[in-house]
């Protein structure tokens, strides 16, 4: 038996046959050509080809991976559609008398690099998405059929790499697994790989072509896999994974129902989104609201600031289809790990205690205004909620208020519509938990983000990999601080979430309802263990001490 590890992707585990992928070889011709107005022609036909072929994976994924997945083509649509891009390419066929098909891998490639250079992760992610087109437009040029590549059995796909479309094009029903070399976890493919709930093994260094064939168990519970495992191995993984498929049928079954105690507490179970595409997982999932949809990924997504009408646009359209239902949009956190070039921000010593969040928003009041004045006109559509970050003073929320009062105020006059809408703020500082008391007689509610909340109440950097044995995500300091916050709260009637990550630790699941916290903001896909949980826990009895 051989074993291989990797970073997983998923709890689950897949148990069949090792299937090498191969992706199709892109040799390309170099030499000149005779006839550019031909070669460009091509192009632009290649070019249109994958547009409608994206069009098809859309709809295709639409189907099998929800609207969050399917996204990712219409972006892939845009790329395509790009004229700059298409210029770059075109230009490289009539100067340099080269063919249709090397215009297209310098020019894409040359992009992608631009991409891969960013700093920031989201947008170093597109490289492989900008590599996934320029293989579309290739594959149309040499007539390559990609379709036969996967095999007629069942198995688990091993590859180099898989870019999204690929994954998308491949028939789910044969798919028991995923294992490739490469890859990250922000990849859109292993975005997929999660929304298509499949077991999956990225960064696996030790793969290899002799394990065509073979029997295999991939383990995404250890994070590896073995080839022609052992029969008592075999047996207790089949008897995991059949564990696994019973449980999560029956988690089905609590949709619709309601997140409250045996003893009768309710509690509100919201999912975190990053903006419309994700609006199918908080419907798959059967979240109550969204407790936390971080708006700078509308930010991110776009080349510019966006403005008012194209944030107004995003905000509506997730407050609307999801009335009336509660969201909680969350004001532009900027500034540490997400940076914007087109914000020109320096560069500093101290990122993550540096110039971000509402920092930025009361320092450039303009920019603020816009965003304000978006959410404000889409509060008529819905019921929803406005959260200011990363908050340290009470004259923070008191400025942010008064500009949010300014904003309503020129769009009553311009005869906009406003909605009522909740206020509250991120408490992810220990400054924010030591003060909750005043901050809470300014708002409607808290929502503990403690991500933030942990980096600075440990002083351990969220980013830094190395840090890892001294990081404790369950240290008393931050349970604490989480109770201290609930009851300065409720003390002054605001209600009290949590947003960050460890909401979604079922192991703290019980503690937080006995904490007397009010609402949940977790990943759309721990929407409904939590509710099982929620479910059978009894508050009238005494907790359980390990
Ligand atoms: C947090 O800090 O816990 C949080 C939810 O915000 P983010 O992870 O976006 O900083
Ligand atoms: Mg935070």
């Amino acid at each position: 038996m051989i074993v291989a590890t990797g970073k997983s992707i998923l709890n689950r585990i897949g148990i069949g046959k090792i299937k090498i992928y191969k992706a199709p070889e892109y040799k390309i011709n170099e030499g000149l050509i005779e006839d550019p107005a031909h070669e460009v022609q091509r192009f632009n036909d290649a070019v249109q080809k994958a547009i409608d072929q994206q069009g098809v994976l859309y709809e295709k994924a639409l189907q099998t991976a929800g609207e969050e997945s399917a996204a990712i083509f219409e972006a892939h649509q845009m790329m395509l559609e790009d004229d700059d891009l298409q210029d770059a390419a075109r230009e490289i066929i009539t100067s340099q008398k080269r063919g249709a098909e090397y215009a297209t891998k310098t020019a894409f490639d040359e992009y992608a690099q631009m991409f891969a250079e960013m700093d920031d992760p989201y947008m170093k992610a597109r490289s492989a998405d900008l590599i996934d087109v320029e293989m579309a437009v290739l594959d149309v040029l040499m007539g390559n059929d990609t379709d036969s590549l996967q095999g007629t059995e069942p198995s688990i796909l091993v590859a180099e790499d898989l870019a999204p479309s690929e994954t998308v094009k491949l028939d789910k029903s044969l798919l028991l697994g995923m294992i490739t070399r490469e890859g990250s976890s922000n990849s859109h493919t292993a975005i997929l790989a999660r929304s298509m709930n499949l077991p999956s093994l990225i960064q696996c260094k030790d793969i290899d072509d002799s394990w065509d064939g073979k029997l295999a168990i991939l383990d995404g519970y250890n994070g590896c896999v073995y080839i022609e495992p052992t029969k008592d191995l075999i047996d207790s993984l089949t008897a995991k994974r059949n564990e696994d498929l019973k449980k999560e049928a029956l988690l089905q079954e609590l949709k619709g129902k309601p997140s409250v105690t045996l003893d009768g507490r309710k509690v509100r179970v919201y999912a975190n989104i990053g903006g419309p595409s994700d609006l199918g997982s908080v419907h798959e999932n059967d979240a109550e609201g969204v407790g936390l949809f971080r708006s700078e990924f509308v930010y991110l997504n776009s080349k510019e600031a966006p403005s008012e009408e194209e944030q107004f646009t995003a905000y509506k359209r997730v407050v609307e289809t999801l009335a009336p239902k509660l969201v909680i949009i969350r004001t532009c956190d900027i500034g540490a790990d997400k940076t914007i070039d087109y914000m020109n921000l320096d560069k500093e010593e101290n990122p993550a205690l540096g110039f971000r969040a509402i920092r930025i928003c009361l320092t450039r009041k303009d920019f603020f205004k816009t965003q304000l004045r978006a959410l404000l006109r889409a509060s008529a559509y819905g019921n929803m909620g406005i959260m200011f970050p990363m908050i340290i003073s009470r004259w923070e929320v008191v400025e942010a208020k008064a500009i949010l009062e300014e904003c309503k105020a020129e769009l009553l006059r311009e005869g906009h519509k406003i909605g009522k809408y909740e206020l509250g703020i991120m408490v992810e500082t220990p400054a924010s938990v030591l003060c909750a008391d005043e901050l809470a007689e300014e708002v409607d509610f808290f929502s503990l983000g403690t991500n933030d909340l942990t980096q600075y109440t440990c002083a351990i950097d969220r980013q830094n990999a190395k840090l890892e044995r001294f990081s404790d995500t369950h240290h008393p300091a931050v349970l604490k601080a989480i109770q201290m916050t609930v009851d300065a709260g409720h003390r002054h009637g605001a209600w009290v979430g949590i947003c960050g990550e460890l909401g979604a630790d079922p192991t703290l699941t019980e503690t937080f309802l006995r904490m007397g916290v009010d609402e949940l903001s977790v990943n759309a896909k721990s929407v409904l263990p939590l509710r099982k949980i929620i479910r059978s826990t009894d508050l009238s009895k005494p907790a359980i001490k390990d």
